[in-house]
């Protein structure tokens, strides 16, 4: 069938979320996508930071098959071997105490939450309790992380969100100062601002606030959805800091394109909350175990993080010569395999451009940044053929 056919079909039937770009995926291999009509593509957005492994890793494939010959699900009512195996694996790599699976980024950032709010209870604060969030963060589209989302386009059609939520300015320690309260009972932020357009957090001000926190009897809480699992040269980008958060999420990368994600604690949060007060149907069923303890297997049994650091550098400093040489990139941040060139003017036509002439996905992150968010098993020469591609597609742009 023609591609436009597909097009027009998926226009009719989906709800209209998305602007989508016109190419129909059919399979990928490696580090590339191919479409339906027999296109390849070179893939530096990895499905928004999530095919870590890229696709068909050796294993990964045989791990997910094997389980759904035994079991899928059978709900949180019973144990399974994977959730077990997947969270002892979790916990070694995270430093943390516990842990909970859910679906999603989003429902990670919910359990967060609850955990704050919980916590906050068995203090006996009174109910009126804050919580600080950051400006310009992503968090997630359910309604609880909406509500710490700061981002006014996306908050306003879905007002009123969950009250006392307060706004600090990212890398701004006296922001959160002048935020704080006897109210205070959280710190919410990503250790590295993903959508916002790559934004890492100043060591000063994560360990400010780390000290904040601690003096308060407050939780720090660190969203690693998009920056962990290796993708910032550390196992979790605060491990590259040496500041540990009381609760951490994570999502994305971790179940290499299985739809999982997690809660993790330590410390009195690890204990905030108690039977009865969460659930998920779904959360952690056998079949996505499965596929993130393969995937935290091949983290540690291939040295993936080593070779994100190598290539990360190597990323690093091709971009930084490209920003030196292009007049319309302005910044140049990130680290490791998450990194971001900020234009001058909107990346869309430069983005659009590298798709459909140069065969290259590239993804923005908000107007003017692009987001460099490879699987994390590129090599030295696919980051050449990307700044190829790019340089052309900047050129054809003018
Ligand atoms: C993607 C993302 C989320 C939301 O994850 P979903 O799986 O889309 O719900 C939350 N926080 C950060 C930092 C993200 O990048």
């Amino acid at each position: 069938m023609e591609k436009q056919q597909y097009i027009e079909r998926a226009e009719s039937v989906l709800y209209k979320t998305y602007n989508r770009f016109p190419v129909v995926f059919d399979h990928g291999e490696g580090v590339s996508l191919f479409d339906n009509e027999g296109n390849e593509y070179l893939d530096f957005g990895a499905g928004i930071a999530v095919m870590g492994l890229g696709y068909h890793y050796p294993g990964f494939d045989e791990a997910v098959k094997a389980q759904v010959d035994k079991l899928c699900h059978i709900s949180n009512l019973f144990y399974s071997t994977p959730m077990i195996e997947a969270g002892e694996k979790l916990l070694k790599a995270s430093q943390m105490e516990r842990v909970f699976f859910t679906n999603s980024g989003t429902e990670a950032i919910e359990g967060a939450l609850k955990i704050a709010k919980r916590h906050a209870y068995n203090k006996g604060m009174a109910p009126d309790y804050e919580i600080i969030a950051m400006k310009n963060s992503f968090h997630g589209r359910s309604l609880g992380a909406l509500s710490v989302t700061g981002n006014d386009h996306y908050q306003e059609p879905f007002a009123p969100l969950i009250p006392n939520i307060k706004f600090a300015k990212f890398n701004d320690l006296e922001s959160v100062k002048a935020l704080w309260s006897e109210k205070t009972c959280a710190v919410l932020m990503e250790t590295i601002q993903g959508e916002g357009g790559i934004y890492p957090a100043a060591p000063e001000f994560l360990a400010g606030v780390r000290a904040l926190c601690d003096e308060q009897g407050a939780l720090l809480m660190l969203d690693e959805i998009q920056c962990g699992m290796g993708r910032s040269g550390s196992m979790f980008a605060w491990q590259g800091y040496g500041v540990k958060p009381d609760v951490m999420t994570v999502a994305k990368a971790l179940g290499n394109g299985v739809p999982v994600g997690a809660f993790l604690a330590c410390g009195e949060a690890a204990a905030a909350m108690v039977p009865g007060d969460h659930g998920s149907t779904y959360g952690g069923n056998p079949l996505v175990c499965a596929a993130a303890a393969k995937v935290l297997d091949i983290f540690e049994e291939d040295d993936v993080i080593g070779h994100v650091s190598e290539v990360g550098e190597y990323l690093w400093e091709k971009l930084e010569q490209l920003a030196e040489s292009e007049p319309h990139v302005v910044a140049h941040r990130g680290k490791a395999l998450i990194q971001g060139l900020e234009f001058d003017c909107p990346v869309a036509p430069i983005v659009k451009n590298a798709l459909l002439e140069q065969r290259m996905v590239l993804i923005s992150a908000g107007t003017n940044v692009i987001r460099f968010v490879p699987p994390l098993v590129i090599q030295e020469e696919d980051v050449d053929e990307m700044i190829a591609r790019l340089g052309r597609a900047i050129a054809a742009v003018g």
